[in-house]
């Protein structure tokens, strides 16, 4: 049959406004996968890489976290630690974080470490910032989708309470203070 073909009304034409907004997973449905950063061949040592942490600000649970994680051969490889930029990098340098991205929606956030792309590790010291819910949630599906999730805290917070919300799903791990 001749004719032209009239788009039905359900095809969709024009983007919409703010696709990404709409399309977003709710936390804790997301299906992410983590990727590295580009890593500059004098961080590959992971103590050049904790050195250069520390030039970026990090806070100091997550720069003790990593020593203790290097010294226990679980990190062999600076990729496997994020970081923030240095004052020098500040506007043009390009990420350093490890990043878990949704394969559906594309959403990213941060991870502390990556010691493999099936295993993630936040260093939090909970008194100082938490995560926070969507985290939890986001690290929770992960650990259903078959990661390993583990938790690095400051040892002297193992037992607090809300550690055991952690341990439903994650590995808690505590780090000794060294001061
Ligand atoms: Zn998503």
């Amino acid at each position: 049959m001749a004719g032209k073909r009239k788009p039905k009304d359900t095809e969709e034409r024009c983007p919409r406004t703010d696709p990404e907004a709409e399309t977003l997973c709710e936390p804790g449905t997301h299906s992410e996968r983590l990727y590295y950063p580009e890593v500059p061949p004098d961080e590959w040592h992971p103590k050049k890489r904790i050195e250069k942490m520390r030039e970026a600000g990090a806070d100091r649970f997550e720069i003790e976290a990593a020593e203790y994680d290097y010294a226990e051969g679980d990190i062999t490889h600076g990729k496997q630690l994020s970081r923030g930029l240095t004052p020098q990098e500040e506007g043009h340098g390009q990420s350093q974080m490890i990043l878990a991205v949704c394969t559906v929606c594309r959403q990213k956030r941060e991870i502390d470490q990556a010691p493999s792309p099936d295993r993630l590790v936040e260093a939090k010291d909970q008194e100082a910032r938490f995560g926070g819910t969507n985290q939890i949630r986001n690290n929770r599906r992960m650990a259903e989708q078959n990661r390993d999730v583990t938790y690095k805290i400051p040892e002297s917070q193992l037992h607090q309470r809300r550690t055991d919300t952690l341990r439903e799903f994650a590995r808690v791990v505590g780090i000794p203070s060294k001061s």
